[in-house]
C-alpha cells in the first residue's frame, strides 16, 4: 500500500470517528432530543453538512471546499456553544477552531480562520455581557476578562504551532526541490558530455583528412584555400565542444582564478553592446564595491553572456537592461534586470531543462549551462518575474578573499 492510500484510509477512519461523535452528540442524552425544535433541527443540519464536506474533501480538495469546511465547522462549534449553555466544555472547542485549518497546510486559510474566530468570539462575548447578562452563561459573565485572555492565549499558542509546522514544511519542500534540481543537472550534464564527446571524434577525423589534402600537391591552390577555411571552421566547432565538455564534467585543468566581477562584466557588456544595439536596446552597468570571486573567467563570461542575452531577447525594442553588482557581507550579488515579457511560475520551474525554449531559434541550452556554472562555484541563482513586467535574475557567489 502506498503512503498516499494509507493516508487516505487513515483520513476516512478519523472522519468517520468524528462523524460518529457528532451524531452521538445529537442522539445520546441530548436535552433537546424530544423537542424537534429549531435548535435540534439546525444542529442536525450542521452535523449533516459538516460530515458531507469532510467526506467529499479527498475527492474534491479545492480551496473553496476548504474555506467552506472551516466556516461550517466554526458555525457548528459556535452553535453548540450557544444552544447548549449547560455544557461549558464547548468553550474549549471555540478556542481550538483555527487548529483545524493547520491540517490543510494552507496559510491563507489559517489566517482567515484566526480572524473569523476572533470576530465571532467578540460578538459572542458582547452578546453574553450586554444582552444575556450572565443568565445562561454565568461562568463567562463572572470573569469576562479572564475568559477573553484565555481565549487570546489559546489563539497565540495555535499560531505558534502553525508557525513552527509551516516553517518546517516549507524547508522540506525547498530541500526536495533542490534534490530534484541537482538530479536533473546530473543527468543533463552526463547527456551533454556524451553527445559532445561523440561529435568530437568524427570532427577530428574529418579535420585530419583535410589537413592531409592541404599538403597534397594534386589539389589546386584555390581548393587548398577552401580546405584551410574548412579547418578553421572545424577548429571553432571543436573549441565550442571543449568548452561544453568542460562544463558538463568538472575538469581539473580548468583553472580558477580571482575574478574581478566588475571588470569582467564591463567587458561582457561591451561585447554584448553590439548585440544589444541590433535590437536597439542598451545595457546599463552599475557596479559598487570591490567584488572578487574565484572562478574560471571563461565560464564566468559565458554565464553572463547567456543571462544578459536572454534579458535582451525578452525586452521590447528600446528598453534598457540593467546589470548591477554589489557586495553583501560574504557574497557578491549580481542582478540582471529587464522589463520585458517576463515568465510564469511554471516557466521559471522549467528553466534549466535542456532544450526548453520558447524562442523560434532558441536552443534551450543556455540556462542549463548557466545552472551548471553557478552550481560549480557554489553560487545561487534566483528568478523574480511577472508576465508583461519583466524579470530580475539574481546571482550570488561567495566572495573570495584576496
Ligand atoms: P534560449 O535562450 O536558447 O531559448 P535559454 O535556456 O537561455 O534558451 O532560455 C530558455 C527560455 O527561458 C527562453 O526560451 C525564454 O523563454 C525563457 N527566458 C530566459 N530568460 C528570460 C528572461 N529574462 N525573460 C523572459 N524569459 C526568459
Ligand atoms: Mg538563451
Amino acid at each position: 500500500m502506498t503512503t498516499n492510500k494509507l493516508n487516505k484510509r487513515i483520513y476516512y477512519i478519523v472522519v468517520w470517528i468524528v462523524i460518529a461523535i457528532m451524531i452521538s452528540g445529537l442522539l445520546i442524552d441530548n436535552p433537546r432530543l424530544g423537542e424537534f425544535g429549531v435548535v435540534y433541527i439546525s444542529h442536525s443540519i450542521l452535523v449533516f453538512i459538516l460530515s458531507l464536506c469532510l467526506l467529499i474533501y479527498p475527492k474534491n480538495g479545492t480551496a473553496v471546499l476548504r474555506v467552506t469546511i472551516i466556516i461550517v465547522a466554526s458555525v457548528y462549534f459556535y452553535v453548540l456553544f450557544l444552544f447548549y449553555p449547560d455544557t461549558w466544555s464547548t468553550f474549549i472547542f471555540l478556542c481550538f477552531i483555527p487548529a483545524l485549518s493547520i491540517l490543510f497546510f494552507d496559510s491563507k486559510l489559517f489566517y482567515f480562520s484566526l480572524l473569523l474566530n476572533t470576530i465571532l468570539i467578540m460578538i459572542v462575548f458582547g452578546y453574553i455581557l450586554l444582552i444575556d447578562r450572565g443568565l445562561q452563561y454565568p461562568y463567562i459573565e463572572e470573569d469576562p476578562l479572564g475568559n477573553f485572555f484565555n481565549f487570546i492565549a489559546s489563539q497565540i499558542i495555535i499560531y505558534f504551532i502553525f508557525y513552527l509546522t509551516s516553517g518546517r514544511i516549507k524547508k522540506q519542500q525547498i530541500y526536495y526541490e533542490q534534490i530534484q534540481h541537482s538530479e536533473r543537472l546530473k543527468t543533463t550534464g552526463q547527456l551533454a558530455a556524451a553527445v559532445a564527446h561523440e561529435i568530437r571524434n568524427p570532427l577530428t577525423v574529418v579535420k585530419g583528412f583535410l589537413q592531409l589534402f592541404e599538403q597534397d600537391s594534386s589539389f589546386s591552390d584555390d581548393r587548398k584555400g577552401q580546405f584551410s577555411l574548412m579547418i578553421d571552421e572545424l577548429n571553432t566547432a571543436e573549441q565550442v565542444i571543449s568548452q561544453f565538455l568542460s562544463i558538463a564534467k568538472p575538469d581539473k585543468e580548468n583553472e580558477t582564478e580571482n575574478v574581478n566581477v566588475n571588470v569582467v562584466l564591463q567587458s561582457v557588456t561591451d561585447l554584448l553592446h553590439s548585440y544589444g544595439l541590433l535590437h536597439d536596446n542598451r545595457i546599463e552597468l552599475k557596479v559598487t564595491g570591490d567584488c572578487m570571486i574565484s572562478a574560471n573567467i571563461i565560464e564566468f563570461k559565458q554565464l553572463f553572456i547567456n543571462i544578459i542575452k536572454n534579458a535582451i531577447e525578452a525586452s521590447n525594442i528600446g528598453d534598457l537592461v540593467h546589470v548591477t553588482t554589489e557586495r553583501e557581507k560574504e557574497f557578491v550579488v549580481i542582478k540582471v534586470i529587464d522589463h520585458g515579457q517576463g515568465m510564469s511560475e511554471a516557466q521559471i520551474a522549467s528553466l534549466g531543462t535542456p532544450f526548453y525554449s520558447l524562442k523560434s531559434k532558441g536552443t534551450g541550452l543556455g540556462m542549463m549551462i548557466c545552472f551548471n556554472i553557478v552550481e560549480k562555484y557554489k553560487g545561487t541563482i534566483d528568478f523574480h518575474s511577472s508576465i508583461g513586467h519583466g524579470t530580475t535574475v539574481t546571482i550570488r557567489f561567495p566572495s573570495s578573499k584576496p
